[in-house]
């Protein structure tokens, strides 16, 4: 078995399959976005390991399937438990493989995918029910059965988080797994995968693929033994995936991009509101759910731009790791190119850059300044694609009619930020956004109770509470009748 030491700890670099390690005889390098450091050689995975996962994904689905969810609960408590006892080393690992801050990852992200877990396998026990109902004298049962084994494929920008927040309900649900991590990011899954075994999990229930996209990940969405299809990613990739679906007509569900609106109401409370806004930098603005096109009434614009402007003059970037650090770098190089070449075409076009807009010379590597472009051209690229960086757009509004309209506005869907000083006439304008989240005087707060998920092009289905278990789970009615019995 290849392993790699990271930050003291020795990192298996072989896909999971069936409790063991498998290496690939070809590999890709990964390195950490913050000084380019190299942290491995990972196995690059092929049509041929993807059908061994899938295999004995397979094989071990009967056996998962049978412990129910109290046998399942035990396991996934355990994992969950687990992960808490991993915090530490799982928040330094995952911010040198994609530079997000070392203590968002203590503090919020890596509890957060330890609850993903011990929530799913809660709710199957303990919510997952429908009171039986009759129907002329027959009692219709409904149940939740397991479907299979659940395809999971994950981006990069919150690798362990997105990727449990899969796992959890699939393996909750009873379903086998085999996860495709994004190529940038393998480390926290195949860390992971080890505590899976220590946890007890059967050998054959939980399998990872690394590799790219469109080789492993292709595999596994296009494979015949697959009950579902879970992906976040990019709007791109989810055409290619629903295609590859459409072939087996396997089940979908899709968590993708956005350019959600954060909307400035003429009532809001500047103060709240520009703090809101800063907020959408977090993680270098690689969050899908960013509020990346700031729309402020007319009246009120001069105040919330220089507010702003002082609040995002003093984000602090640097190295992730660091606590007084607020911004890390981009992932990638790649991805710092996509996201100047946004800026300069705007630029190009006469965009008016009021803050930022070029990478950030005093520290080079991958890191890019905090941007604001002012007043874009509403047709613009800039202000109607998905950047996935640190670039916000203002534009104003000069009624609340103009402003839904503008909100919604966009091929994407997937949260609203409305900021106002009037309950009413927040819950009045948010009655017509369509986002899948909307947040009021707030941003990022999450329940996993809830429904989440995107409207339009952010995505098809919803995850959280019994909606996840409607994904993963078969849904099955069974109906008994009053008579036949022989007693
Ligand atoms: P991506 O679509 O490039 O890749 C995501 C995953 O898909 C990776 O694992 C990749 O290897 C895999 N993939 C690529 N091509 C594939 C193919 N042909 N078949 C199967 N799998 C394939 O996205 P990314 O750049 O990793 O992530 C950024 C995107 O993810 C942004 O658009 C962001 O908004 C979105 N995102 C959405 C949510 C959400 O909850 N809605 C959360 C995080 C990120």
């Amino acid at each position: 078995m290849k392993t790699v030491p990271v930050a003291g700890v020795e990192i298996p670099t072989g896909h999971f399959i069936n409790n063991a390690r498998v290496d690939s005889k070809r590999t890709f390098r990964n390195t950490s976005p913050i000084d380019g450091t190299f942290l491995g050689e990972f196995s690059l995975g092929s049509a041929t390991e993807v059908d061994r996962a899938v295999t004995a994904a397979r094989s071990a689905f009967p056996v998962w399937r049978d412990l129910g969810p109290k046998g399942r609960g035990e396991i996934l408590e355990r994992l969950a438990k687990l992960i808490e006892d991993n915090v530490e080393i799982l928040a330094q690992i995952e911010t040198l493989d994609n530079g997000a801050l070392l203590r968002s990852h203590r503090r919020g992200v890596m509890p957060r995918a330890a609850a993903n877990i011990r929530f799913f396998a809660e709710w199957a026990v303990n919510e997952l029910k429908h009171e039986p109902f009759e129907t002329r004298g027959h009692t219709n049962f409904v149940s939740w059965d397991p479907s299979g084994v659940a395809a999971l494929i994950t981006p990069w920008n919150a690798p362990l988080m997105l990727a449990t927040w899969k796992i959890g309900p699939a393996l909750a649900a009873g379903d086998t797994v085999v996860l495709k991590p994004a190529e940038w990011t393998p480390l926290t899954a195949s860390f992971f995968a080890d505590l899976t075994i220590k946890a007890g999990m059967p050998a054959g229930v939980f399998n990872v693929v690394f590799g790219l996209g469109e080789e492993a990940g292709a595999a596994l969405t296009q494979h015949p033994d697959i009950s579902r299809i879970s992906f976040t990613g990019s709007v791109p990739t989810a055409k290619v995936i629903a295609k590859a679906a459409a072939e087996n007509l396997t089940p979908i569900t899709f968590e993708l991009g956005g350019k959600s609106p954060l909307i400035v109401l003429e009532d809001a409370d500047l103060e709240l509101a520009s703090t809101l806004a800063v907020e959408q930098y977090d993680n270098a603005g690689q969050v899908c759910l960013s509020g990346t096109r700031i729309l402020v009434h007319e009246k009120i614009v001069e105040e919330f731009t220089k507010l702003f402007i002082t609040k995002a003059a003093l984000i602090r970037q640097g190295d992730p790791r660091e606590e007084e650090t607020q911004m890390g770098p981009q992932i990638h190089s790649d991805h710092l190119a996509r996201i100047a070449g946004f800026v300069e075409r705007a630029k190009k076009d006469g965009a008016n850059v009021v803050l930022g807009g070029q990478p950030n010379s005093q520290l080079g590597g991958l890191f890019y300044q905090p941007t604001l472009v002012m007043k874009p051209d509403p047709r613009s690229e800039i202000f109607r694609e998905e950047v996935f960086g640190p670039v916000l757009c203002l534009q104003t509004f000069a009624n609340d009619a103009e402003a839904l309209d503008m909100a919604n506005d966009t091929e994407f869907g997937l949260a609203a930020i409305v900021v106002s000083g009037d309950r009413d006439h927040a819950a009045k304008f948010s009655k017509n956004l369509v986002a899948g989240t909307i947040w009021v005087n707030c941003f990022f707060v999450r329940d996993l109770r809830a429904p989440f998920g995107g409207s339009k092009k952010s995505g098809i289905g919803r995850d959280g509470g019994t909606w996840s278990f409607d994904f993963y789970a078969d849904v099955k009615n069974t109906v008994i009748a009053p008579n036949g019995w022989k007693e």
